[in-house]
């Protein structure tokens, strides 16, 4: 797959001017306290944790470090909350609630939407234009679900399953909570919420609304922390469901540790999906395609393309038109509209990153990054794309959570499919071509949740996600959605 033409500098031809967005609107507090019982409280062991700017690895605030006596609490206001008002009010009323939530949200969308940038690093374009409008539509979507639960399970009846514990990553923070509690409290559940430890703000900012849209107290309690904080949540024998978006190490956990205690649970894990290319499709468009499948947000996307079939007819063509669409990516500020790439999440994060590229040269194959500068402060990292690599290299099997592309090339489509089934991995998967029976025979062998055609990572809320595999099980969004959070009765 050598590339014999010369790849263009653009960086030489243009550069645009900064166009960042303002923060003056936002109000952020220096302390984050639990909210508990529709009031914020302080953690009963007194313990913060910083939360910071990944762009800049500067502070942003404290917030509370619950422990168990803290989930407790939550857990006790939550059943209180369940047996006294929202299990007994008429479904028509609970929905208002939910929509209310909705129409603040979209009021405060600019407020969340610069938080979301500066506590996680992802670019303001992303969490303007996909974030905080998806969260907003979540509810919207539930909330008209509430008062239809009869048509959702025609000939059934449903009942609510009490209280959910739920636990969610740094990826999509206010969407993962808006996927998790929407579809609960449409169904009549109360809910216990933890988010990230690296992105707990516009959790914090969800609790405001929560407040403001005049909740009864208890009904959504949301508690800060890491690990223990989680692993506190899984173990509480007061809840009646777990529903976990994290990774599969953590998932396998959450499983061990449910077996046999009747507590219902749903896991949204890890991917490793694949995007196959044929020799048919309209190439730019699949290019555009990839480059937004795995670089946009960081590649921080649990569903996102981050290995590349290449039909071999096409890969010398392919691999050079990626890596001039690379060399125009503009890395930096998140809160720059201009902005493609944004910080990596966490030290963490980027360690890992840094350990599986490294693994990935180690094993032979061959990288190639753009021609950018990073930021001096902060976690950052080029995008990447490897070529020269096998089914057996990690990282072509392991999840790297960051922009890496892994690139490999087949000849049939009997071959394109075995490549893209050989991970543990089940989440999602693409197909360009502009062959329709092709998509429909593809699409139906790849053991996938959700497979795209001619586009990647378009979302909606009437739309069931979730993965086969290690990447979990049940669904979220959609009628699906509503299923983990009710007993069909
Ligand atoms: P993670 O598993 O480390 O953490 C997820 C959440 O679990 C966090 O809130 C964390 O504090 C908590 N946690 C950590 N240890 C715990 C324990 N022992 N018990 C209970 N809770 C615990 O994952 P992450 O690094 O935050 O997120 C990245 C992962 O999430 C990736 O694997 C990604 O693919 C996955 N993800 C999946 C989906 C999906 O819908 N399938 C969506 C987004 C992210």
């Amino acid at each position: 797959m050598a590339t014999t033409e010369k790849i263009l500098d653009f960086n030489s031809v243009w550069e645009y001017s900064p166009a960042p967005e303002s923060t003056d609107h936002i109000k952020l507090d220096d302390k984050y306290d639990l909210f508990i019982n529709g009031e914020f409280v302080a953690p009963k062991n007194g313990k913060y944790f910083r939360t910071e700017n990944p762009a800049t690895g500067k502070k942003i605030a404290k917030v509370a470090e619950a422990s168990k006596a803290d989930v407790d609490n939550a857990v006790r206001a939550a059943r209180t909350a369940y047996n006294k008002y929202w299990s007994k009010m008429p479904a028509k009323e609970r929905s208002k609630y939910i929509f209310r939530i909705a129409r603040i949200m979209q009021e405060r969308s600019r407020e969340l939407s610069v938080i979301e940038s500066l506590d996680g690093g992802k670019p303001i374009r992303e969490s303007r234009d996909i974030d905080i409008p998806l969260s907003a539509a979540h509810f919207f979507y539930y909330a008209g679900w509430a008062d239809k639960l009869e048509y959702a399970f025609p000939g059934r009846k449903t009942k609510p399953l009490g209280v959910a514990g739920q636990i969610i990553p740094w990826n999509f923070p206010l969407l993962m909570a808006a996927w998790k509690i929407a579809p609960a409290l449409a169904t009549g559940n109360t809910v216990v919420l933890k988010p990230a430890e690296t992105t707990p703000l516009t959790a914090m900012k969800l609790a405001e609304i929560i407040q403001e849209a005049d909740l009864p107290p208890g009904v959504v309690n949301i508690i800060t922390g890491a690990g223990e904080t989680g692993r506190a949540i899984v173990n509480h024998p007061g809840l009646d469901k777990i529903a976990f978006t994290g990774s599969t190490v953590v998932g396998k956990y959450i499983q061990k540790t449910l077996a046999g205690t009747g507590k219902k649970y749903s896991l949204e894990l890890g991917g490793k999906a694949a995007n196959i290319i044929f020799e048919e499709a309209d190439i730019d468009q699949a290019v555009e395609g990839i480059i937004n499948a795995i670089f946009f947000n960081q590649g921080h996307v649990c569903c996102a393309g981050s290995r590349l079939l290449i039909q071999e007819g096409i890969a010398d063509e392919v691999v050079h038109k990626l890596k001039n669409r690379m060399e125009t990516l503009i890395i930096g500020d998140p809160l720059d509209k201009n902005t493609d790439i944004g910080a990596i999440n966490s030290k963490a994060q980027l360690k890992r990153i840094n350990e599986l590229v490294s693994a990935g040269i180690d094993e032979g194959g061959t990288v190639y990054q753009p021609n950018c500068t990073l930021p001096n402060s902060g976690y950052w990292f080029k995008p990447t794309l490897f070529t020269e690599v096998s089914q057996s290299h990690r990282i072509v099997q392991e999840e790297i959570f960051g922009p890496v592309l892994a690139i490999q090339t087949f000849r049939t489509v009997d071959e394109a499919i075995e490549k893209a089934n050989n991970t543990p991995y089940g989440l999602s998967g693409g197909v360009w071509t502009d062959k329709g029976s092709k998509i429909f025979k593809v699409t139906k062998q790849i053991n996938a949740g959700i497979i795209w055609a001619n586009t990647f990572n378009k979302f909606d809320p009437t739309s069931p996600f979730g993965g086969y595999k290690e990447s979990g099980m049940g669904r979220e969004g959609g009628l699906h959605g509503l299923l983990p959070y009710v007993e069909l009765i």
